[in-house]
């Protein structure tokens, strides 16, 4: 047997020591704070951080965990979800908690509504939700987890939900409606009132998904952008998750998920009353939970507040239209979709994206590539103001490089589809071989190559192996 690449530490090292190691580690790393990232990171400034990372050190080694050990967190988590049930037009009736992130809130909000249909629908056995194929994989991830069946419908031409592909796909054993405001690829958001309304008429609960949207598209609406009601104010309308940790600006770690009512709630709480340990209640999924991280949610609401969030928001929408404008202007470039916030993605039917995506990494920007069909997407916050007009020329000066090397662009073409061709006929193991290769180094050139050939095998077993490959080899330690 061949050892670890890492020895457990023998000797304490010295946290300079340490902190010069984690320096040297993050030169490669997306540069978040000077803007670079249109993706991951929600930066509200260093200020408005600095003050966050106050409250969030008064609870540095807290655990959330026994509410009567540590009652302040208590109030903190209530307050919290109290103030987003007032943003999100709740009642008194509107609960929830708080938790580490989206996957968390909707994995809850799933496992509520099967333990909600066991108890209210008995004859269902198998339990069934409709989703919009916009939705966020979180959703696949707890059907997965919760055994749960699904149908996936396709958006319209808008690429929002289709309400009447929706009511078709509702069968006997439905007990969940989903939809998004807005579904990350394109920024759209469903017609929440419409799907609501179905929910409502069908019996079925009706989870809106505001993830992303949650803490900014209050704040566009009341800067005079037109926001369809997507909330509680919308009839129907069961459960809720919005992030904390995106435009709330909280650091990592952070979302509520609302219920309508308590009765609701009740069935995302988890308890064993008979362990040795004691009477084991807990509300969320995770057992020890940090104290921390809720207290940074409540300081990022608390301290930003209304008026802060507003400026923000008019800020980044301000952002948003500068770069929308400048996309409008390039032949190359088309937006897809009306987005209703700033998340911005664009296509091209004359350049291939994922080759200016690469050029754009170069110098020093970086976003995400979606698929199906090739996409760029950038998420538009706060930070960007001080960097719109550098990405602007940026951009332009991409896309007239890549025009340039249209030559090479129809030899990846073609390497893509010979990919295409060989993977059918290649012995097993040799595609992942070939993912070796592609290692996550942004400035690699292949990159473009390898999002062609990603393109390609979408929905096979090949890519499937490919991407656990990948996974399995970026969680194993490197020497
Ligand atoms: C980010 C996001 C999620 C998942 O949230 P995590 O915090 O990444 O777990 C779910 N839905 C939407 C629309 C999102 O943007």
């Amino acid at each position: 047997m061949s050892k670890q690449q890492h020895t457990f530490p023998n000797k304490s090292t010295s946290v300079h020591e340490l902190l010069d190691t984690i320096k040297s580690k993050r030169t490669k790393d997306i540069d978040w704070r000077k803007g670079r990232a249109f993706c991951l990171i929600y930066h509200p400034g260093d200020e408005r951080e600095e003050g966050i990372k106050q409250i969030f050190d008064q609870y540095y080694a807290d655990n959330a965990l026994n509410p009567t050990a540590t009652p302040s967190i208590v109030e903190l988590e209530t307050e919290t979800v109290s103030m987003c049930a007032d943003l999100f037009h709740g009642d008194e009736q509107v609960c929830g908690n708080v938790t580490t992130g989206g996957t968390e809130s909707i994995l809850l909000a799933v496992k509520t509504a099967r333990d909600w249909a066991k108890q209210h629908r008995p004859h269902i056995t198998q339990p069934h939700v409709v989703i919009p194929e916009s939705a966020h994989p979180a959703f696949m991830k707890a059907f997965h987890y919760f055994n749960i069946d699904f149908t996936v419908t396709r958006t319209g031409k808008d690429f929002s939900a289709d309400i009447a592909a929706t009511e078709a796909a509702i069968a006997s054993n439905t007990i969940l409606l989903v939809g998004s405001a807005p579904a990350y690829p394109y920024g759209v958001m469903d017609p929440i009132v419409d799907i609501a309304a179905l929910a409502k008429r069908k019996n079925l609960l009706c989870h809106v998904d505001a993830c992303i949207g949650g803490f900014i598209l209050p704040f566009i609406k009341e800067s005079g952008y037109a926001i369809p009601p997507f909330d509680f104010e919308v009839d129907g309308v069961t459960s809720l998750s919005a992030d904390v940790h995106k435009y709330g600006y909280a650091p990592k770690g952070a979302s509520v998920v609302l219920y309508k009512n308590h009765e609701l709630r009740r069935f995302q709480f988890s308890l064993y009353t008979k362990w040795a340990g004691g009477i084991y209640g807990s509300p969320t999924m995770t057992g020890t939970r940090a104290g921390s991280n809720i207290a940074a949610a409540w300081g990022a609401l608390r301290s930003i507040g209304r008026e802060g969030y507003l400026e923000m928001a008019k800020a980044t929408m301000d952002t948003t239209e500068r770069i929308k404008k400048a996309i409008r202007g390039i032949d190359e470039l088309e937006i897809m979709g009306e987005t209703n916030m700033c998340i911005v993605a664009f296509k091209s039917s004359k350049i291939d994206v994922f080759m200016l995506a690469d050029v754009l990494n170069k110098k020093g920007w970086h976003f995400e590539r979606q698929q199906l069909p090739p996409t760029l997407h950038f998420t538009i916050n706060y930070i960007h103001k001080d960097v719109v007009e550098e990405f602007v020329a940026d951009l332009q000066a991409s896309v007239a490089e890549v025009r340039e090397k249209r030559l090479q662009q129809m030899g990846n073409k073609l390497q893509s589809s010979i990919v295409k061709g060989l993977s059918s006929l290649l012995p097993e193991g040799t595609i992942a071989k070939l993912q070796q290769n592609s290692k996550p180094d942004l400035d690699n050139e292949n990159k473009a190559a390898m999002y062609g050939m990603m393109g390609a095998l979408a929905g096979t077993g090949d890519l499937d192996k490919i991407v656990l490959d990948f996974l399995d080899n970026i969680y194993t330690a490197k020497s």
